[in-house]
């Protein structure tokens, strides 16, 4: 099946054998009734497994090409699931520029669990070695970055990764399967806040792991069961019908995104552009090889660069609605260093280039005409 099937049909065939409904039945049950202890048709309890939530894990391992699917109640339950792989001692090498909360996890609450991690810029991926020894179990790649938009070679990450017996992680939120698949390029474990481009409509928050290896699979599934971090039904029908249509959304995300840069580019009252697109963008080239194209998410700085022109322009934008959160129909603009970002000392985010000035956009799927009008009536 080729990927806009899959967004469909990818894991969904016999859904309902009763009445051989489309759309999977929202399972709303904690529990299912067995004929003798231990037996039943395949469901037990709705931490363990639940028919609705099968039909999205299957939907979402289809579209990553993976074998294993698993939902999580949030893209952090997700990660907080990879991290529970480790024990005490072990290191992580990750992205230095990534989602704030993800860093937080990292640092406020693992940490404390004798984990640690180093930060590394990866746009040059032979840093990664430079901090592996013994201890180091796991690489976890944010790809393109939140927000800076940097491109991680996904595909030589996994080379060092293979090299040295370790797991890699790919937080695949911002790209989505619709433009990368990183376990075809060599990743172990797919993540993705499926609240954003998943979900696509703003409604629902979840996270997702997509991985091939099955023992990785029985040991995420255990901690996914153990721990307890799960969706309920009636969200997992809900992202299961965003996925339907990813393909169709993610192609206009990235055609207003392509718009909204080169508007900004030219814009006199705009600094800098971060968007993969440009053939100026200091990893362009490795977007062009590992993405089909270059999303909808496009950050900039005000060009008096301050705090103040920053929150100016956020305040005034009328269509772009100001708010958390990215991936949705409709376009969001944020300011990161007082928003996504903010669990970052400041010092930390300024070295990545999250500064005071930097404005990040997530262009919906509205009509491209207003949403430049938009911009450049707030930025005027
Ligand atoms: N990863 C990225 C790149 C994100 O942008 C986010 C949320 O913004 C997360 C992970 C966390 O996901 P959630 O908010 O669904 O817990």
């Amino acid at each position: 099946m080729k990927f806009n099937t899959k967004t469909i049909h990818g894991g969904q065939h016999n859904i309902d054998p009763a009445y051989n409904s489309v759309m999977p039945p929202i399972y709303q049950t904690t529990t299912y009734g067995q004929s003798s202890p231990g037996e039943h048709k395949g469901f037990e309890y709705s931490r363990s497994g639940n028919p609705t939530r099968a039909a999205l894990e299957r939907s979402i391992a289809s579209i990553e090409n993976g074998d294993y699917g698993l939902a999580f109640s949030s893209g952090l339950a997700a990660i907080d699931a990879v991290l529970k792989l480790l024990k005490p001692g072990d290191e992580v090498i990750s992205t230095s520029d990534l989602y704030g909360g993800s860093y937080r996890i990292f640092t406020r609450i693992y940490e404390d669990f004798g984990i640690k991690f180093h930060f590394v810029g990866m746009e040059n991926v032979a840093n990664i070695e430079k901090f592996i020894n013994e201890n180091t179990k796991l690489v976890w790649v944010e790809t393109p970055t939140n927000p800076m938009m940097n491109i991680i070679d996904i595909k030589a990450a996994a080379a060092i990764t293979q090299k040295h017996n370790l797991l890699l992680a790919v937080d695949n939120t911002f790209a989505t399967p619709y433009l990368q698949t990183p376990l075809d390029l060599g990743a172990d474990i797919i993540m993705h806040s499926a609240t954003k481009y998943l979900g696509g409509h703003s409604d629902v928050v979840m996270g997702s792991l997509v991985v091939n290896d099955k023992s990785l699979a029985q040991k995420l599934y255990f901690i996914q069961n153990a721990s307890g971090a799960v969706p309920g039904p009636q969200d997992c029908f809900l992202v299961l019908r965003g996925i339907k249509t990813l393909h169709l959304r993610v192609q206009r995300h990235c055609e207003n995104g392509r718009a909204v840069a080169h508007f900004l580019k030219s814009n006199s009252n705009v600094d800098k552009v971060y968007w993969p697109g440009f053939e100026d963008h200091p990893n362009h080239q490795i977007a062009k090889k590992q993405m089909s194209d270059y999303g909808g998410m496009v950050s900039f700085t005000t060009k008096e660069g301050t705090l103040e022109s920053a929150i100016n322009v956020v305040s005034r934008v009328k269509i772009f609605t100001l708010a958390e959160s990215l991936g949705g129909v409709e376009s969001l603009a944020g300011h990161p260093a007082s928003m996504t970002h903010a669990s970052i000392p400041k010092k930390d985010r300024e070295k990545t280039g999250v500064v005071d000035s930097l404005i990040r956009l997530s262009v919906g799927i509205e009509d491209i005409d207003d949403l430049i009008a938009d911009l450049a009536q707030a930025l005027e």
